[in-house]
C-alpha cells in the first residue's frame, strides 16, 4: 500500500466519505473573498456534525473552532484552512465541477477547506495536549482574512500556527515544510506621470506623458537587473498602462499599475525606494512629475527553523520520512499566511496534489484541481502538526 492509501484509510469510511462530500459540495458552490457565507455555514454544519461545535464567527464569512485538548493548561496551538474562490470560469470537466458562472474553486481552496474539518474530526477522536483552534478564513486571494482573523484576537492564545497549500508540482503523499523563505511578499504600486497636453503635430507645446512612462517602465527593469543583489530573488513587473483619448492628441497624464514581489524585508524596502527613485527622476529628467503609491500586499512567507522542524516530524509520522521534501525551487506568488507568521511562530506546508501519471497544473488555471487523496494527507498531516507543537512547547 503507497502512502496517501495507507493515509485515507486511518480516516474509516465515514469520515472519508463525509470529506468527499463536503469537498465536492464546496468546490460546486464556490463563493469570492467575503462573500463565502454558504461555504461556512457548510463548514460550520460539518464540523458539528465531527462534534465540534464551539464555534466563534469571525465577521460575517469565517469562523474560528475550538477543539479541546487533553489539558485546559496545556499550550494552544491554531490551525488554518482558508476557503474563498475566484473568478475564474472552471474548465476542468470534473463530475462536480462549479455550478456558479465565472467563478471556481482554482486555488484549491475547497480542498484546505476540508482539511480542516478533517483535522478537527481527527483531533476530536484523539486530542492534541492543549486546545487546537481550526481557523476557516475567508478572503486570502485579496490579502484581507488573515489580517481579520488576527484583528478579531480570536487567535490571542495561540503559540503556534499551520497551514498548508495544496500543489500538483509534488506527487499526492509529498509533504514540504521547509524552513526559511518560500512565498513572497507582494505589493501593488501605481504611478501616475503629470504632463501638459497639446496637438500632437505640435509636441514642442506639450511635456508628453507618454514618452516619460514609457522611459520610466524601462528603466524600471534595472531595479532587479542592476539594484538588486542577483543571489536574491525579487520582482517589478508593470502590469497595465493607460493614456490618451486619441491618435492626435498628447494627453496630459499616463498611468502605470504594477506589483512588487520580494522574499525578505531589506529587498523589500530596497525596491520600493529605487521604484520611486527611478521613476521619480526619469519623470523630471523628461519634464513631467510623477507620484508614486505603493500598496503594501501580505509580507513573504518565511518559515521559522524550529516550527518547521515539526511539521516535518508530523509529517514524516503521517506519510513517512521518504516522502518529506525539499521545494526545491522559490515561488514569488505571494500567501495571506505570512500576516500569522508575523505575529505567531509556524510553518506552512505545501501538500502534493498530482494523482499518479497526471499532469502539472498551476493554481489559478481554469483546468487545476488537486488529487482527492490529497484532502486525506493535508487533513493528517495538519492535525499531527498540532500535536507535535502542543506536546513540544509544554
Ligand atoms: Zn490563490
Ligand atoms: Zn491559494
Amino acid at each position: 500500500m503507497n502512502a496517501p492509501e495507507r493515509v485515507a484509510r486511518q480516516f474509516g469510511t465515514e469520515l472519508r466519505d463525509r470529506l468527499v462530500t463536503l469537498r465536492r459540495d464546496i468546490h460546486r458552490h464556490p463563493e469570492l473573498s467575503l462573500a463565502e457565507r454558504d461555504t461556512t455555514s457548510r463548514l460550520v454544519a460539518a464540523l458539528a456534525d465531527v462534534g465540534v461545535t464551539d464555534v466563534h464567527r469571525i465577521g460575517e464569512t469565517g469562523a474560528v473552532a475550538r477543539v479541546a485538548g487533553r489539558s485546559r493548561s496545556a499550550p494552544v496551538v491554531a490551525l488554518r484552512g482558508d476557503i474563498d474562490a475566484l473568478p475564474i470560469q472552471e474548465a476542468t470537466e470534473l463530475p462536480f465541477a462549479s455550478t456558479v458562472p465565472g467563478v471556481m474553486h482554482a486555488c484549491g481552496h475547497d480542498v484546505h477547506a476540508s482539511w480542516a474539518v478533517g483535522a478537527a474530526a481527527l483531533l476530536a477522536a484523539d486530542p492534541a495536549d492543549g486546545d487546537v483552534l481550526v481557523v476557516l478564513q475567508p478572503a486570502e486571494e485579496i490579502g484581507q482574512g488573515a489580517l481579520a482573523v488576527l484583528a478579531s484576537g480570536a487567535l490571542d492564545e495561540a503559540r503556534a500556527i499551520f497551514g498548508g497549500h495544496v500543489d500538483r508540482r509534488f506527487a499526492v503523499g509529498q509533504v514540504v515544510a521547509d524552513d526559511g523563505p518560500l512565498a513572497a511578499s507582494a505589493d501593488t504600486f501605481t504611478i501616475e506621470i503629470m504632463g501638459a497636453g497639446a496637438h500632437a503635430a505640435r509636441p514642442h507645446e506639450a511635456r508628453d506623458p507618454i514618452v516619460a512612462l514609457a522611459a520610466v517602465v524601462t528603466a524600471l527593469q534595472s531595479i532587479v537587473a542592476r539594484r538588486l543583489n542577483p543571489a536574491t530573488p525579487g520582482v517589478v513587473t508593470v502590469g497595465t498602462l493607460s493614456a490618451g483619448t486619441a491618435a492626435n492628441i498628447i494627453p496630459d497624464r499616463a498611468r502605470a499599475t504594477g506589483t512588487i514581489r520580494a522574499v525578505d524585508s531589506e529587498s523589500r524596502a530596497l525596491m520600493h525606494d529605487e521604484l520611486r527613485r527611478v521613476t521619480e527622476s526619469v519623470a523630471s529628467g523628461l519634464g513631467t512629475e510623477a507620484r508614486v503609491t505603493i500598496d503594501r500586499g501580505p509580507p513573504p512567507v518565511v518559515n521559522p527553523g524550529q516550527q518547521a522542524a515539526w511539521a516535518r516530524e508530523a509529517a514524516s509520522a503521517v506519510v513517512g520520512r521518504e516522502n518529506v521534501v525539499p521545494l526545491g525551487f522559490l515561488n514569488l506568488a505571494a500567501e495571506d499566511f505570512s500576516n500569522y507568521l508575523e505575529r505567531i511562530p509556524g510553518c506552512f506546508l505545501r501538500i502534493g496534489a498530482r494523482e499518479s501519471g497526471g499532469p502539472v497544473i498551476p493554481a489559478h488555471s481554469p483546468a487545476f484541481f488537486p488529487a482527492e487523496d490529497s484532502l486525506f494527507v493535508g487533513a493528517a498531516v495538519l492535525a499531527e502538526c498540532a500535536r507535535v507543537a502542543s506536546r513540544s512547547l509544554r
